[in-house]
C-alpha cells in the first residue's frame, strides 16, 4: 500500500530564500523535534532544521502537520560557521525579514539585545540611526553599571545619542525601549523580565514582540500568562486549516453559543485564512484573550474527533 505520508517537507528558508527540504522521519535531517498536544484536531510537531551556505549556518524553526506537510514558521536566524572568526565587536541584526513597525506611536526606539550570542532584534529604531553602535553603546554603559553596583540594579535609565532609554537588564539580554508613555514603563516592569530571562535558545520575532508592546500600550493592565503564551506560542504563525473542512459550520455554529468572538474569527482560522498573528496585528488584538480562550475550548473539547 502506497503511504499516504510525503517522506519530504519543504519550505523557504526564511534567512536566504533557499528552498530546504528535510525528513521528519529521519533525525539526521534536522537538529530538535517538539512534539505538540493535539491542537485543533492535528497532531502538530516543531522542529528544527539548519542548512549551510557558505560560511554560515541557517536554523529555522517550524511547524509540521501530522502529514508533513508546512504549516508555519517560528522564527529564523543565521550564525557564522566559525564563531572564531567573528570579530569581537560584531552583532548580528534582526527585524529585517519582517516589514518595519509603524505601530508604537508611542515609542520612539526599541531594541532587544543578547550581550552572549551578539544579536540585537531591532523593533524600532529612527531612521538614520546605526543599531550596531547603540548597541555597543548602551552594552557599554550596563556594564559601568554592573561594575559600579554590588549588585547591578535591573532597571537603569540610559542617555544614548539624545535618546532618554528605559533598559531592563539580565545577565544575559536586555531590553531598551525609548518611550514618555508611563504607564507603559510601569507595565514593562512585570513583562520584561519574561524577555531577558528567558533561557530559550530562539530569537525572539520583532514582530511578536512589536505586538506585545502594542499590547501594553492599549491594555497595560493585561494579565502576564497571556504575554508569555504570545512570547512562547509555536501556533502565532501556523496555518491552522483543518482537514475537516465539511464541519466547519457545525462547529463554529456550537462554539459561538458559548463565545461569541467564534463567530467571527474561527471560520476563517480553520479553513486557512488567517492565522492568529494576523489577527493579533489586526483589530482583534484587544481581545487577545478571548481569542485564547477560544483556542483552549475547541482544544479541550476536541471537537475534531
Ligand atoms: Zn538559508
Amino acid at each position: 500500500m502506497m503511504s499516504l505520508l510525503k517522506a519530504e517537507t519543504e519550505f523557504v528558508c526564511k534567512v536566504c530564500g533557499d528552498i530546504i527540504r528535510f525528513n521528519p522521519e529521519d533525525p539526521k535531517t534536522y537538529l530538535t523535534k517538539t512534539q505538540h498536544e493535539d491542537f485543533f484536531g492535528m497532531r502538530l510537531v516543531t522542529y528544527r532544521v539548519a542548512h549551510e551556505v557558505g560560511k554560515e549556518r541557517h536554523y529555522n524553526s517550524i511547524v509540521v502537520d501530522d502529514k508533513n506537510m508546512f504549516r508555519g514558521h517560528r522564527d529564523a536566524y543565521s550564525e557564522l560557521i566559525d564563531e572564531a572568526a567573528l570579530p569581537s565587536e560584531w552583532y548580528w541584526v534582526f527585524g529585517e525579514e519582517s516589514p518595519a513597525v509603524d505601530t508604537l506611536t508611542d515609542i520612539d526606539m526599541a531594541l532587544l539585545i543578547n550581550r552572549q550570542d551578539r544579536w540585537i532584534v531591532d523593533i524600532k529604531c529612527p531612521k538614520g540611526l546605526v543599531v550596531t553602535e547603540l548597541a555597543h553603546l548602551l552594552v557599554s554603559k550596563i556594564e559601568e553599571a554592573e561594575r559600579i553596583y554590588t549588585t547591578p540594579p535591573e532597571y537603569l535609565e540610559i542617555v544614548a545619542a539624545n535618546f532618554t532609554l528605559n533598559v531592563w537588564r539580565s545577565n544575559v539580554k536586555c531590553i531598551c525601549i525609548g518611550s514618555r508613555n508611563t504607564k507603559l514603563k510601569n507595565a514593562l516592569t512585570q513583562v520584561a523580565p519574561l524577555v531577558i530571562d528567558s533561557t530559550d535558545d530562539f530569537v525572539p520575532q520583532r514582530r511578536v514582540l512589536a505586538l506585545v508592546l502594542r499590547l501594553l500600550m492599549s491594555r497595560p493592565d493585561i494579565s502576564l500568562p497571556i504575554i508569555k503564551r504570545i512570547l512562547s506560542s509555536d501556533m502565532l504563525f501556523t496555518s491552522l486549516k483543518t482537514p475537516y473542512q465539511e464541519r466547519i459550520a457545525d462547529i463554529v455554529a456550537r462554539v459561538s453559543e458559548r463565545l461569541p468572538i467564534a463567530n467571527e474569527i474561527l471560520g476563517p482560522i480553520l479553513r486557512g485564512y488567517t492565522t492568529l498573528i494576523e489577527l493579533l496585528e489586526g483589530q482583534y488584538l484587544e481581545r487577545c484573550d478571548e481569542i485564547f480562550e477560544l483556542i483552549d475550548y475547541v482544544n479541550r473539547r476536541r471537537l475534531f474527533e
